[in-house]
């Protein structure tokens, strides 16, 4: 089939109209699903000081050194020292501290002896350690000021995904807040008099309306924020009326559904057609696409109506979009090689997003029996997964390798 557009080439088309969203300061416990804008520095260097990994006795490693069962070294306690404390008593040779896990090694020891290693352990700690095993070597059992970071060292990129180990990371730094890309703000507007709030009663050719949670999902999970999320007739200008709402709201996106292929009732393409282009995309689902953006740099997205079309056309084109805005790295999904665990046929000519799942055999499986069909919502349900398949192939047999984009 010729004429058409690769997903690549109508990728690139959309991400050349991409602008970068501005970034803000937001608390660390504000920042989850944000991306890093700018490179965190650590404040404070981690470990923060030298401190112990053990609770036991910091000593002098040449006190210790030649301790053992046979010959036990005993230590006098002259101090002690729990999480927290800023002491850092003075230790003469034959002297021990009793510490803490956490707690700062006194600057004159330089090895922690666990009470594991020591004749009495906890009890009677605060009199005598009698060490009954030699330290592996001096140092043993302290953690190293700056082993992990430095102070000032990068600690993470831009572009990283914020979610609760990389804040934890950033907390364990000094740093109180970061510099993120803003939300991209996200109108989400399904077109078709067919359509009925989930919930109504249906009356004959009414359909419950199933995109626009969908996409203003999906959305989200990109890091989106929704501005708002309606319905529209396949009659009059309600489309563009939208964009314009839209446009006032300063929005960064509308993500339209329906109505952009070659019926008698397209009501983004009848009520857009100036402000976007439509064109056909070598992809099954998905063919026929809608995409422009306006003079103020907000992007129009007229994705198929059959959910299946609109949740993979979301996929190849706008979810890489949002990305990009927040200056992500990585804007695809991983793609990764799964044997296929049964027969299908797949369109000529054009590259297949097949709802999927991954098998107890780890084989690639379509996610329901009915198939490729793009208006099996129900199948989007079981999803976990898209089978990719290039264009060139007509049918996967069994214990084909298969391409697969896991969601
Ligand atoms: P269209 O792209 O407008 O021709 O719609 C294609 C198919 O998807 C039709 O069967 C529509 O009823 C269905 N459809 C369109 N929009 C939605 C929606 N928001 N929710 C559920 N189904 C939809
Ligand atoms: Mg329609």
């Amino acid at each position: 089939m010729s004429g058409l557009r690769t997903v690549e080439e109508q990728l690139e088309a959309v991400l050349a109209q991409v602008r970068a969203l501005p970034a803000e300061v937001r608390p660390l416990a504000e920042a989850t699903g944000f991306t890093l804008a700018a490179a965190a520095r650590a404040l404070n260097p981690v470990p923060a000081f030298d401190n112990s990994a053990m609770d036991g006795f910091a000593v002098r490693f040449a006190d210790v050194a030649t301790a053992s069962v046979t010959s036990p070294v005993t230590l006098r306690v002259i101090a002690d020292v729990p999480a927290g404390s800023g002491a850092d008593p003075r230790l003469e040779p034959g002297t021990a501290a009793r510490i803490m896990t956490g707690a700062p090694v006194p600057t004159d020891a330089d090895t922690v002896v666990p009470f594991e290693d020591t004749a009495g352990g906890l009890a009677d700690s605060l009199e005598t350690a009698v060490v009954m095993q030699a330290p592996r070597a001096e140092g043993a059992h302290v953690r190293a000021a700056g082993f992990d970071a430095a102070a000032g060292a990068t600690v993470l990129e831009p572009g990283v995904l914020l979610g609760a180990r990389q804040l934890s990371a950033l907390a364990s730094v000094g740093l109180a807040a970061v510099e993120v890309a803003r939300r991209p703000r996200v109108a989400v507007v399904s077109t078709g008099s067919e359509l009925v709030a989930p919930g109504e009663p249906l009356s004959r050719g009414r359909i419950p309306e199933s995109n626009g949670i969908l996409l203003a999902g999906l959305a989200v999970e990109a890091g989106a924020e929704i501005l708002f999320r309606e319905v529209v007739d396949d009659e009059g200008n309600g489309p563009a009326e939208a964009a314009a709402r839209a446009a006032a709201l300063g929005a960064d996106a509308v993500i339209f559904s329906g109505g952009v292929s070659a019926g008698a009732y397209e009501a983004v393409r009848q009520s857009l057609g100036d402000a976007m282009d439509f064109v056909k995309v070598a992809m099954q689902p998905g063919k026929p696409q809608g995409f422009g953006v306006t003079a103020e740099g907000m992007l129009l997205f007229g994705l198929p109506g059959n959910p299946v079309s609109a949740a993979v056309s979301f996929e190849a084109f706008v979810r890489p979009a949002l990305l990009r805005m927040q200056g992500r790295t990585g804007i695809h999904r991983p793609i990764r090689t799964f044997p296929a665990g049964a027969a299908w046929r797949t369109p000529p000519g054009r590259r297949q997003y097949l709802p999927a799942v991954i098998d107890a055999d780890g084989r690639v499986q379509p996610a329901t029996r009915g198939g490729s069909g793009s208006h099996l919502s129900v199948g989007l349900g079981a999803a976990t997964a898209y089978a990719i398949v290039p264009a060139e192939t007509d049918e996967v047999s069994i214990g084909d390798s298969v391409l697969v984009m896991e969601l």
